[in-house]
């Protein structure tokens, strides 16, 4: 299990603030510079989230500047899409790259440049083994691998080919372009690492220019030196690319020479958090896109109604270590209300209408009763909600033969109606299959405002609607995409989907004030949890999404613990 730290306010210490903190006090570095370097194949995730507000974060705390760089180094999976996307996400976090945004691809002339150096000091080759020879020839973890039969190639051979490469002589795949370091190193990072491909297909930054492309490995240290990159944090899985990062860095006449860090990545029970795996769910359409409120994607937190300081929140609490961990879904829903209960609007909304017919309340009479938007928040006001003789409330809180601890509504119980009146349930109407139709109330019109002058107490308070004012809504409610906490990380992912991630209540009934809601704001409906309006929402045919439940399930766990 990763460490959660929720009892500090400050960001804690962790190794790459006491680097930063040590390279500033040595007087290596005077002012630092990081960067957030997503590959635009994808929208963000979550995980992204806790890179981006670890670069962001420490650059602010330390004076410093964070860059966005686009790794736009593969065309094959690259699309102005994702860049788009990639830079609403990162400015709707709240993280600001003023200027300094900037695209791998702005280099692919000094990188040529670069590899050209490479050869003329006989540290790089052209190679004519195809990629499967070249697998075969890499050896295993515990066997060296073998030399190509080209790796001796002269300096103007080499040169004279890799000219030939850039100039689309040859077809994709044919040739490639190696690092000359040690086949035989006990690092397979090593052994002649492939700098640059064959790669005829437009880039969407540099249209038809290139035919061949760097590799991640040869772009993304040169670029962090070119842009003088001070610290280069990445997640674990590169922390084996590290000694080819710094001998690149080494062997070429880079203008800075950045070094690299390496953190634990986020994973999350019951989520998927690879760009790989939530590109195939996008695919074959098992979600209806990338901001599906069921994905972990920024987009889809957003369009779900996660405030971007709840995913703020959530990651400042992640420890910054080098040992892997599971954080429980339940955390990050936590954080979601935590912040929500502070911040939302309260409003009530019935899920499953039940009507209840006041008979002792003037036919045609509405009176308009003043509810707070917010118990613990004055200044969030007030509104008005229409009351009459029929409402709605919710089948959940009427039984027929309730059980003693049940505090809602039961033939002959009264209960206070929020913000309302007591009421008292006289008779139960059925349909002729023997289901409950209908609640034949009576009121106590002195109990106006929720309290009785007698000082009678109710133990239930429910929430209701007003059948004539309210507007008709859908609502969804989603559960984890993966049933398995494991699920979303396994190679069988799509098997452990959950059927019932989605579940649309198509005839809910929610106040009039929520006509005016706005796309996104998150809203506590009394009673049942937070939601938001849908992006697909149109007047009249309004679409909520719950953001998150009431029940704190994190807390519990907390208190076990
Ligand atoms: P994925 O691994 O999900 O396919 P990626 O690593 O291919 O994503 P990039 O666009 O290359 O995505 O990532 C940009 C930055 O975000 C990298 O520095 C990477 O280390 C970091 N990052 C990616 N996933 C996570 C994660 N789960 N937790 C923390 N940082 C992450
Ligand atoms: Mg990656």
């Amino acid at each position: 299990m990763s460490k959660i730290d929720d009892t500090t306010e400050e960001t804690p210490r962790d190794f790459i603030r006491e680097q930063i903190q040590a390279d500033l006090d040595s007087g290596k570095h005077s002012e630092i510079v990081t960067r957030f370097p997503p590959e635009p194949n994808g929208y963000l995730h979550i995980g992204h989230a806790k890179s981006i507000c670890l670069n962001f974060g420490v650059a602010q705390e330390f004076g410093g500047v964070c860059h966005l760089r686009f790794d736009d180094t593969n065309p094959a999976k690259e699309d102005q899409e994702f860049i788009d996307a990639i830079q609403k996400d990162v400015e709707w976090l709240g993280c600001d790259w003023g200027d300094q945004v900037y695209f791998a691809s702005d280099n692919f002339k000094q990188l040529y440049g670069y590899a050209e150096d490479l050869i003329r000091a006989g540290k790089a080759y052209v190679d004519d083994l195809t990629a499967d020879e070249i697998r075969d020839y890499r050896g295993t973890l515990t066997e060296p691998g073998k030399n190509s039969p080209f790796r001796d190639r002269t300096v103007e051979e080499n040169l004279d080919l890799f000219r030939k490469m850039k100039a689309g002589e040859f077809a994709d795949g044919e040739r490639v372009l190696r690092a000359k370091i040690d086949m035989a190193s006990g690092n397979i990072n090593l052994r002649d690492p492939v700098l640059y491909r064959i790669l005829k297909m437009p880039h969407p930054r540099t249209g038809d220019s290139w035919k061949i492309y760097p590799t991640y490995d040869f772009a993304h240290g040169q670029t962090d030196a070119i842009e003088r990159i001070t610290h280069s944090l990445c997640t674990l899985e590169f922390e084996d690319h590290r000694p080819l990062y710094d001998w690149l860095i080494e062997n070429l006449p880079v203008p800075s020479q950045p070094k690299q860090y390496e953190f634990s990545r986020l994973n999350i029970t019951n989520t998927a958090l690879s760009k790989r795996r939530l590109t195939q769910l996008v695919e074959q359409k098992l979600v209806s896109g990338w901001d599906d409120p069921r994905m972990p994607t920024v987009s889809g937190l957003r369009r779900r109604g996660v405030p971007p300081e709840a995913i703020r929140d959530f990651v400042s609490r992640l420890a910054i270590t080098k040992s892997e961990g599971v954080v429980e879904a339940a955390m990050l829903d936590h954080c979601i209300r935590d912040y929500l209960n502070q911040h939302a609007e309260r409003r009530m909304a019935v899920l499953r209408p039940l009507k209840l017919v006041i008979e002792n309340y003037p036919e045609g009479q509405t009176e308009q009763l003043v509810a707070a938007n917010h118990p613990g928040n004055e200044a969030a006001g007030t509104r008005e909600v229409p009351f009459s003789r029929v409402l709605y409330v919710e089948r959940d809180d009427f039984m027929e033969d309730p059980p003693k601890k049940f505090f809602r509504l039961g033939p002959g119980r009264e209960v206070r109606l929020r913000f309302a009146y007591f009421v008292t349930c006289n008779e139960v109407i059925k349909d002729a299959s023997g289901n409950v139709e209908e609640l034949r109330c009576t009121y106590d019109p002195e109990t106006k405002g929720g309290n009785a002058p007698d000082g009678r107490k109710v133990r239930g308070t429910i929430h209701w609607v007003s059948a004539e004012h309210a507007i008709p809504a859908e609502v969804n409610l989603y559960e984890p995409l993966f049933e398995d906490p494991e699920g979303g990380n396994s190679e069988e992912f799509l098997k452990n989907l959950n059927p019932n991630s989605m579940n649309r209540l198509p005839d809910c009934m929610v106040e009039p004030s929520l006509s005016e809601g706005t796309v996104g704001t998150a809203i506590q409906f009394e009673r049942t949890g937070y939601f938001c309006l849908d992006t697909n929402s149109e007047y009249g045919r309004m679409l909520f999404n719950r953001t998150v439940g009431l029940r704190d399930t994190w807390a519990k766990v907390k208190q076990k613990a």
